[in-house]
């Protein structure tokens, strides 16, 4: 435990962009060899959502200073609830502290949700219509910047140490990665495995179109919030279908520019007081 505490506490960045580039590499093959998927758009597709990286890099980068003094102030000064109440024990303190950090995951992501102006940068994520690996790139750098500052307030609060940050954040991209994926785990096994983690066919429900799925199964790594918390639907695979409803001209965007200038957009119109509908969203785009 102490040789991996010793890792976590000096992992480099490079090592969390090579286990997303490797997951994501044997994710995005799965896929191709489970739905037989070699669609020409596939790659533009990939293309698109992929450019939201070098959006994400320099927020990351900034953010990353922040919370880098959020780590250093809170263990100089043994601030936050696991300073307070001190787990000796490292694997207790990590599982403990992984609960936490993902239960504020999914109170960050109804709050996405149910604040409007949090929902037009979200909105960028949902209204992916084919959606497959690549859509975990794609976060819009307003919904980045909102992210990181919420969870440098989660480890701010928690006093949380920076080996279990980082480990937990190993295990988030291989799970965000894997909830995206676009193939099924058997219904057998999904009932089992979905009890406790997020899974591709758990994910995909909150990424129908329609409500109240868009609304349900907002957890991040653990499903468990959702079943506490009444958020939890289950819709058979082939009844999913991907984008949001009540935006049909947003999910048929596909330029990078237009996306990074949706929210924006949106926040203007509803400033003016005119309620966007779906003949307006039309307009509101072309601009
Ligand atoms: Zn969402
Ligand atoms: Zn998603």
């Amino acid at each position: 435990m102490q040789t991996i505490i010793e890792y976590f506490n000096s992992a480099p960045d490079s090592h969390r962009i090579l286990l997303l580039t490797l997951s994501f590499f044997i994710l995005w093959n799965l896929e191709n060899i489970i739905n037989l998927r070699n669609e020409p758009n596939r790659l533009k597709h990939l293309r698109l959502n992929a450019t939201f990286m070098i959006t994400a890099a320099p927020v990351q980068f900034l953010l990353g200073i922040l919370m880098n003094f959020t780590l250093r102030w809170t263990k100089a000064h043994q601030f936050g609830i696991f300073h307070r109440y001190t787990i000796k024990n490292p694997l207790l303190l990590f599982i403990a502290t992984f609960f936490f950090l993902d239960f504020c995951e999914y109170a960050y992501h109804v709050l996405m949700h149910k604040v409007k102006t949090l929902w037009r940068f979200h909105l960028v994520h949902h209204a992916d219509t084919e959606l497959d690996v690549s859509t975990t790139l794609r976060e819009h750098p307003g919904e980045t910047t909102i992210r990181l500052l919420f969870t440098t307030l989660w480890v701010f609060i928690g006093g949380v140490s920076l080996w279990t940050l980082i480990f937990r954040q190993f295990i988030q991209i291989v799970s965000n990665v894997i909830a995206h994926a676009n193939f099924r785990i058997p219904e057998k096994s999904d009932r089992l495995i979905s009890l406790l983690l997020v899974t591709p066919n758990f994910h995909h429900v909150h990424h129908h179109y329609l409500q109240p799925y868009t609304d349900k199964n907002y957890g991040d790594v653990l499903s468990v919030w959702d079943r506490i918390f009444g958020t939890y639907a289950h819709l058979p695979k082939e009844k999913v279908i991907f984008g949001v409803d009540t935006h049909f001209q947003t999910c048929k965007i596909n330029t990078f520019g237009k996306l990074l200038r949706l929210p924006m957009v949106y926040i203007k119109s509803t400033r003016s007081g005119s309620l966007v509908d779906a003949n307006q969203e039309k307009d509101l785009i072309d601009v």
